[in-house]
């Protein structure tokens, strides 16, 4: 497959060659039944389990406690951004929101629409490159629940440690470091995180909740939006995007095939330490976003001396295989998204770059 090239897309994302070629395989004639699982029914056995499959798959990678459910919901993280506050906004509760990126700015806007909000801690005055300390969470009176973006996937830093806030539901949004690290689930009444970046293809968001929560859900809102609808049924209330679901299964497979979060959690950290080094090591060439201490492992920030120079790298990165790495607009610069499917080879040739385009242009 010498014509693949390294893909540094912020989302949709690398896929593992294996899984994608496994999804080939399967494609025509799935497992013997004599149709795809593109044409499958989501009723069918052989579809039920794959969803059983990937929640109970999920759970096991990710050491979900016991006493919450894995559901597969359409409309993406963003459509998370709306229900969160739809179900759990209520009785006159305020809504607590820390902002350190943008997709956590999105998710707080949405929970302005529905109710009273606060913003607990923000990081918006220092261009969103660090994360803020237990104490400088200020939460108000009578929380809804706390939110927070683990990692925050266009600024490029990362939680590094997660916090405990007693009663208070905590929520977040793991779009862009899901099942990249171990983690401990039981800090949190709900993770969500669309599927794009770590899990699979586009198309679902997978929420983790926990039974208290599912009880919780809003019973005024329509059923769509309600999260026991999906508990109850098993994600199959309507037709799910089955593929998405199908792939994210396979996906799974793979991690657990390399030997779990472990394995996976060093290869994130080599991987990424591999172009932190090169942007290091540039005597101030390359410029990172991120504060030393909050950088993330998946999606590497930084800058040239100047735009033309960033738009210069970028375009003869792409000549050689080196796709997708312009940085969202919101930065500039260059965003390297290295999720799990990023091999270390790809890391590798694009620190190479980084030193011979220095040399060529300083
Ligand atoms: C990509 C991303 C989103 C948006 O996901 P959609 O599935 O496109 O709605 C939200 N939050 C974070 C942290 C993301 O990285």
């Amino acid at each position: 497959m010498s014509d693949r090239k390294f893909i540094f897309n912020p989302g949709p994302a690398m896929l593992p060659l294996e899984v994608l070629e496994r999804a080939q395989t399967e494609m025509v004639n799935y497992k013997g039944s004599g149709m795809s699982i593109l044409e499958t029914s989501h009723r069918h056995k052989n579809f039920e389990e794959i969803i059983l499959g990937a929640e109970a798959l999920l759970k096991e990678l990710l050491n979900v406690p016991e006493n919450y459910r894995v559901l597969f919901i359409g409309m993406g993280a963003t459509g998370q951004f709306d229900m969160v506050p739809m179900n759990y906004l209520v009785d006159g509760k305020i809504a607590n929101y820390i902002v350190t990126g943008s997709f956590a700015n999105k998710a707080y806007k949405e929970g302005v629409k529905v109710g009273p909000t606060h913003v607990a801690a923000s990081t918006a005055d220092t261009g969103h490159n660090s994360i803020p300390s237990k104490d400088q969470i200020k939460l108000s009176e009578n929380p809804a629940y706390v939110h927070i973006t683990s990692n925050n996937t266009i600024f490029g830093t990362q939680w590094k440690e997660f916090y405990s806030f007693g009663d208070v539901p905590q929520v977040a949004d793991m779009s862009s470091d899901i099942l990249s690290k171990k983690i401990d689930v039981s800090k949190f009444a709900l993770i969500y995180a669309g599927a794009q970046k770590n899990l699979g293809p586009a198309g679902v968001a997978v929420v983790i909740i926990r039974n208290d929560m599912i009880e919780k859900s809003n019973q005024k809102l329509p059923v769509m939006l309600k999260y026991d609808t999906y508990a109850k049924n098993n994600s199959l209330y309507n037709t799910p995007p089955s593929f998405t679901v199908y792939m994210i299964k396979l996906v799974l497979d793979w991690v657990k095939g390399l030997g779990g979060l472990d394995v996976l959690e060093k290869m994130n950290e080599k991987k990424a330490a591999v172009i932190y080094d090169a942007i290091d090591n540039s005597n101030g060439f390359y410029k990172g976003h991120a504060q030393k201490e909050f950088r993330s492992l998946m999606n590497i920030t930084y800058k040239l001396p100047n735009e033309d120079l960033d738009k210069q790298f970028v375009a003869e990165a792409g000549e050689i295989g080196l796709a997708g790495l312009k940085g969202h607009r919101e930065v500039g610069g260059v965003r390297a998204s290295v999720y799990n499917a990023m091999p270390i080879q790809g890391c590798e040739k694009l620190a190479k770059f980084m030193a011979d385009f220095r040399k060529k242009n300083s």
